[in-house]
């Protein structure tokens, strides 16, 4: 029986049979997987505890059958519990969690965007970081890990730099005033929002979630990503 080790966030349980669960994995290798954890629901089975929404450990797997793996054992490294104090907070890792379900394949070798999710889930759980902070970091990596950032630091069209008051999601990103009336569908743009997508593509993850600014940005900046995600990958936050 060939044994298959990952790191895993259990991103989806459903209670299945007597005292089975079948869950999703946001594995570090094999990206999103379905698997059974047998016994999962009783008591005394240790799988208990380890195999709730959002806990992050190494799993032991074992027989893919029917689209599943089966679950051999699990060391917990952590569980979010912080999440559980604050229904804002909780509905922001849930909205996260959705995204990498919406966008992980199986299969594919996902180590950068579950460390953004490990990141995003750590500054919701055990810190007071602003939730509106977390959703733009999350969102502006997610992009560029996929490959598809807005272009923010110059015009999407003419590559000019000057001006750049415009975001148009079709084009890409930001357009400059010159190319503005080619343009169909844009929404104004804030210098302060361009400035820091494109800050935080260019960034380090870990350093990005230390930017601090005032809320009313951060929710403009939800807004603009919002509109590119609908448009690139008819994605609705
Ligand atoms: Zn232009």
């Amino acid at each position: 029986m060939e044994m298959i080790k990952v790191k895993a966030v259990v991103i989806a349980e459903t209670k299945f049979g007597e005292n089975d669960k079948l869950l999703t994995l946001f594995t570090d290798t094999l990206g999103a997987i379905n698997v059974s954890a047998k016994g999962a629901t009783s008591r005394h089975n240790n799988l208990k505890s380890a195999t709730r929404f959002f806990c992050y450990g190494d799993f032991v797997l074992y027989d893919k059958k029917n689209g599943y793996y089966t679950i051999s054992e699990v060391s917990p490294i952590t569980d979010f519990m912080g999440l559980s104090k604050d229904v804002d907070r909780l509905c922001v890792a849930s909205e996260l969690v959705k995204f990498i379900k919406f966008s992980s394949v199986e299969n594919e070798e996902s180590k950068q965007m579950q460390r953004l999710l490990l990141n995003s889930l750590h500054f919701l759980a055990n810190t007071d970081k602003n939730i509106n902070l977390v959703r733009c970091i999350f969102y502006i990596k997610a992009l560029f890990y996929m490959g598809i950032p807005p272009v923010m630091e110059e015009c999407a069209i003419c590559g000019g730099i000057e001006d750049l008051y415009c975001f148009a999601p079709e084009e890409g990103g930001a357009i400059c005033s010159l190319c503005r009336d080619s343009v169909g569908y844009k929404i104004p743009m804030e210098k302060a929002v361009r400035e820091f997508i494109a800050f935080v593509l260019n960034y380090p993850e870990e350093n990005s979630f230390g930017i601090v600014a005032e809320n009313a940005l951060y929710e403009q900046i939800v807004q603009t990503l919002k509109i590119f995600l609908k448009t690139h990958l008819s994605y609705d936050i």
